[in-house]
């Protein structure tokens, strides 16, 4: 499945628009995890430190017998070590648990604003990119605020803001802003962790086309232009999720899970507020 569409970054860059979550995904299963999804087309794949699964990862991308360089890797620093030595520290932590020469986007996972420090994180990424050992840079979980701080204290615009973005939770204030700032959108919960899946809405959708209510999800992602990552640790799902490139939604079905949105649509926790 080389053939799946990529996103180019602003620095020049690019991103496969689906790639394979492994939140909670455990560390015993993520090796042959990641290595079914490598076989069944992926080649980008997300973890984090806070998932204790990055060396299941790099096992994984070393066990599918798929070249290293193939393969699009993210991983990202967890609030405990924001701070500038200590990010580079805890990156060189990640590179080795997964047994990667370089990394090909690291992110800040929350703002974490209550410590304070997530200028002078962003401060240690940028060196980490200016020292090749990472190929793009960016964030998770920023409100505009953040952004523009970041923004404006470095004159560096991050590669990618990976949030919460789902038919339930569209984001589209924060994309509009990202499309302005040149800033990739990349959708977590995806899926809405499932429970998108039995809306009837999404299901007449699937009817309609004869695909599945997760084949529909992930198709909206990618025809809004965002890069998508839904979670399986089961065979047939994470094949199901990414066999998305033989159909489009036309403008009825987008207009239908557009009006899926909701105010009280988020499920995981406000990064303006959140106290980890
Ligand atoms: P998701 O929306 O991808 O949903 C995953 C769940 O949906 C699975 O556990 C399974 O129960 C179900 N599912 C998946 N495919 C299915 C299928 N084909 N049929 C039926 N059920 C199916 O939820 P997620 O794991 O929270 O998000 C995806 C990824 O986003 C994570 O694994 C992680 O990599 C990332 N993420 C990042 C953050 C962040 O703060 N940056 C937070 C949460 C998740």
């Amino acid at each position: 499945m080389n053939s799946q569409p990529t996103i180019l970054l602003n620095d020049g860059n690019k991103i496969p628009q689906v790639g394979l979550g492994v939140y909670l995904t455990p560390s015993s299963e993520t090796a042959p995890v990641v290595k079914t999804a490598i076989e069944a087309g992926y080649r980008q794949v997300d973890t984090a430190s806070i998932y204790a699964n990055e060396a299941g990862v790099g096992d994984g991308v070393a066990a599918s017998g798929i070249a290293r360089e193939e393969i699009y890797l993210t991983t990202k620093l967890w609030n405990e070590e924001q701070g500038f030595d200590s990010t580079l520290k805890a990156f060189d932590a990640s590179l080795a648990r997964m047994r990667l020469g370089y990394l090909d986007l690291y992110l800040i996972h929350w703002p974490s604003p209550h410590r304070g420090r997530y200028v002078e994180t962003w401060k240690a990424l940028v060196r980490l990119k200016e020292e090749g050992r990472v190929r793009s840079i960016g964030v998770s979980n920023f409100a505009a605020e953040h952004l523009d701080r970041i923004i404006g204290e470095t004159g560096v615009v991050p590669a990618l803001n990976q949030v919460e973005l789902h038919p339930r939770f569209q984001q589209g204030e924060l994309r509009a802003l990202h499309d302005k700032l040149g800033v990739v959108t990349q959708s977590w919960s995806p899926l809405g962790q499932g429970t998108l899946l039995a809306d009837p809405v999404i299901a007449s959708i699937a009817d309609k086309h004869s695909r599945t209510p997760a084949q529909v999800i992930v198709r909206w992602h990618i025809d809004l232009g965002l890069v998508v990552i839904p979670k399986s640790a089961t065979a047939s799902r994470i094949r199901e999720n990414i066999d998305v490139f033989d159909f489009r939604l036309d403008a009825a079905d987008l207009a239908a899970i557009g009006r899926l949105d909701s105010s009280g649509g988020r499920i995981g926790p406000n990064p303006l507020t959140a106290t980890f």
